[in-house]
């Protein structure tokens, strides 16, 4: 695992490179290439083609996949984004300020995005955005630029936990491009919803408390819908972070093994 964790470490240092130093990080990013296929037996079957995460912070993340550009809940400043071309896609997933930022959009070069969002961010959308926004309500399904977004419920089912996030506001997404599907979970539990995912290479999963779900809650989820692939994301709460070697060990058993973890820096401050 020391040596994937590597390789994705990696991949974000290339991602973030200058152009003048392309060359020499392109030469570590192959290497390290080599040592995943050795190391994990279907890491490469399993991958849709050419996807790559970079960890903003916590919630916010910007996918790579086929050519195009992925925002995933852009917050932080537009800053945070300095590295990375414009994107062709913006999922947001919920009002809250972890998750959607007007500055920060307004300070990004959105001219040829295409914004994802509930009806419960789109109200507090300014006008400037209304021709780019596309309103998926739980259930609902978008194609652009060749992904086909579809919009997941994400919501709490602890009773004391009712409050932080309510049935219908948000969306969890799953991203689909040539039968590949990558699930991004959102502020949620471990709902019927999310148990009920088919065929879902990668999973972006939140566990902290109390807003979201437990490492245990998340572990069984996950060994529920069986992804190839999963990354503990948003995972910093009110007391701390979730431990996610407790995530890790309960997943392995759950699942015996057949579900990979993969764990960013999420937290890089
Ligand atoms: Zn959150």
């Amino acid at each position: 695992m020391k040596k994937i964790i590597i390789l994705f470490i990696g991949l974000i240092a290339f991602a973030s490179c200058k152009n003048d130093a392309k060359e020499a990080e392109k030469q570590e990013v192959v290497e390290e290439t080599e040592v995943v296929k050795e190391t994990t037996e279907d890491s490469t079957k399993t991958y849709p083609s050419s996807f790559k995460v970079n960890p903003i912070q916590h919630a916010t993340m910007v996918i790579t996949w086929d050519g195009k550009i992925i925002y995933v809940d852009p917050v932080g400043g537009a800053d945070a984004f300095k590295n990375f071309d414009a994107p062709d896609l913006i999922l947001v997933t919920d009002i809250h300020q972890d998750h959607f930022s007007v500055e920060t959009l307004q300070g990004l070069n959105t001219s040829r995005a295409k914004i994802i969002v509930p009806q419960a961010v789109a109200d507090l959308m300014p006008s400037e955005f209304d021709a780019q926004i596309d309103v998926l309500n739980n259930g609902d399904t978008k194609e652009r630029f060749g992904f086909s977004v579809e919009a997941i419920p994400m919501y709490n089912l602890r009773p004391e936990a009712l409050k932080y996030h309510e049935k219908g506001r948000g969306n969890g997404y799953v991203i689909e491009k040539n039968g590949r599907r990558v699930y991004i979970s959102g502020d949620t539990e471990d709902i019927p919803e999310m148990l009920a995912l088919e065929d879902i290479d990668i999973a972006f999963v939140t566990m902290n408390l109390p807003y979201t779900m437990t490492e245990v809650q998340a572990a069984n989820a996950v060994a529920t819908f069986m992804p190839r692939i999963v990354y503990p994301y948003h995972y910093r709460g009110a007391a701390g972070f979730s431990n996610i070697e407790t995530f890790k060990a309960m997943l392995k058993k759950a699942s015996e093994g057949k579900v990979q973890v993969v764990q960013l820096d999420w937290y890089p401050q």
